[in-house]
C-alpha cells in the first residue's frame, strides 16, 4: 500500500514494462516492513531535463535507478558522480540528497562481482575475458580491475570501442595486464558475454565455434543477457562442464548495491 507517508524510489527508462527492479524492491520493502515503494517511469527523452528538475524538488523521493536508454545521457546533467561513473561516463543509479542535489553511480559491475562471488569466483589475481565493451561490459571490466584481476582481455566487434576501453582501464589501473588480443579461451578463469548476442532466442553465440572449442571446464562462464535465462553460450558452457552465471543472477545480486546507494536497503540483502 502506498500511503501519504510512503517514501519513494523510482526506475526510469524507456521502454520500462520489462524491468524487474520494481517487483524485487517492492517485495523486499514489504517483507521487511518498510514504508517505501518503487515506481516505474517510462520517460520520453524530451522530458529528461524537466524530470531532473522535478527529482531535485521531490522531497519524498530518495533516488532513482536508471536503465536503457538514459545511462549515458544523464551523466552530464547530475550534480555529482562517483569516480567509476565519471570514468565510465555512465550511471545506473541516482541518489537525491536532502538538499536536492542528485548524485550518480554505476553499480552494474559490482552486481556482477557479487553474483560471481556466489559462484566462488574471487577476481584477485585471475584472468578474465569480457566480450562486449558497451555500457555493461565497461562497468564489469572496471569492477574486475578494481577487484584486482591479473589479466583482462576486452573483445568487441567494434575494435575501436574495445581499444578505447582498454586504454581507459590501462591508465586507471597501470599495474594490470589489459589487452584486446587472445587466440584461445584456455587459461581464462572467467569468460563474460557482455554483448546482447543471444538475446531473444536468436540462438546466436558471441564467439566462433573454433574458439569455443578451447573452453575449459575450470572457466566460470557468465552472461549478462536476461532473456532467455539460459543463453546459447551458457548452454554450451554447461555442456562443457563449466560453472555458469546468468544475467538474472547478476541483476538480482545488484539490488543491495542500488538500494544502499539510494539509502533504502543495506548493502547485503
Ligand atoms: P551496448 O549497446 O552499450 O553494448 C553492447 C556492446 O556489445 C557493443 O559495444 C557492441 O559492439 C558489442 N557487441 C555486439 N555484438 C558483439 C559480438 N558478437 N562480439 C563482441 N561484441 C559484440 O549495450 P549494453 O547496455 O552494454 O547492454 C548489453 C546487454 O546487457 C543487453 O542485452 C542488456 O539487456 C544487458 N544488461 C544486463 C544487465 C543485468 O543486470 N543482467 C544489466 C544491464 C544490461
Amino acid at each position: 500500500m502506498i500511503r501519504g507517508s510512503t517514501e519513494l524510489v523510482a526506475i526510469v527508462g524507456s521502454p520500462i514494462a520489462q524491468v524487474k527492479s520494481p517487483e524485487n524492491f517492492n517485495t523486499w520493502f514489504a517483507n521487511h516492513g518498510q514504508n517505501l515503494a518503487m515506481i516505474a517511469i517510462d520517460l520520453q527523452e524530451a522530458a529528461l531535463d524537466a524530470f531532473l528538475a522535478s527529482l531535485r524538488g521531490w522531497q519524498n523521493l530518495r533516488g532513482c535507478v536508471v536503465t536503457v536508454p538514459y545511462k549515458q545521457t544523464l551523466v552530464d546533467r547530475l550534480d555529482g558522480l562517483s569516480e567509476r561513473a565519471a570514468a565510465l561516463r555512465s550511471v545506473n543509479v541516482i541518489r537525491r540528497e536532502s538538499d536536492g542535489r542528485l548524485l550518480g553511480d554505476n553499480v552494474d559491475g559490482e552486481g556482477f562481482l557479487n553474483a560471481a562471488r556466489q559462484h566462488d569466483f574471487q577476481a584477485k589475481g585471475k584472468s578474465a575475458l569480457v566480450i562486449g565493451s558497451g555500457g555493461v561490459g565497461s562497468a564489469i571490466a572496471y569492477s574486475l580491475c578494481q577487484a584486482g584481476v591479473r589479466r583482462l582481455v576486452i573483445a568487441d566487434v567494434s575494435s575501436e570501442r574495445a581499444g578505447t576501453l582498454a586504454e581507459l582501464l590501462r591508465s586507471a589501473f597501470p599495474a594490470l595486464e589489459i589487452g584486446t588480443e587472445y587466440r584461445s579461451l584456455d587459461g581464462f578463469d572467467l569468460l563474460v558475454n557482455a554483448s546482447p548476442v543471444g538475446m531473444g532466442g536468436t540462438g546466436e553465440l558471441p564467439l566462433p565455434a573454433e574458439l569455443l572449442d578451447s573452453l575449459q571446464a575450470a572457466t566460470l562462464v557468465a552472461d549478462v543477457v536476461t532473456s532467455p535465462e539460459i543463453t546459447p553460450l551458457l548452454a554450451f558452457a554447461r555442456s562443457r562442464g563449466c560453472r555458469i552465471q546468468t544475467g538474472a543472477q547478476m541483476a538480482f545480486a545488484q539490488l543491495g548495491n542500488l538500494g544502499a546507494f539510494m539509502g533504502v536497503t543495506p548493502l547485503e540483502i
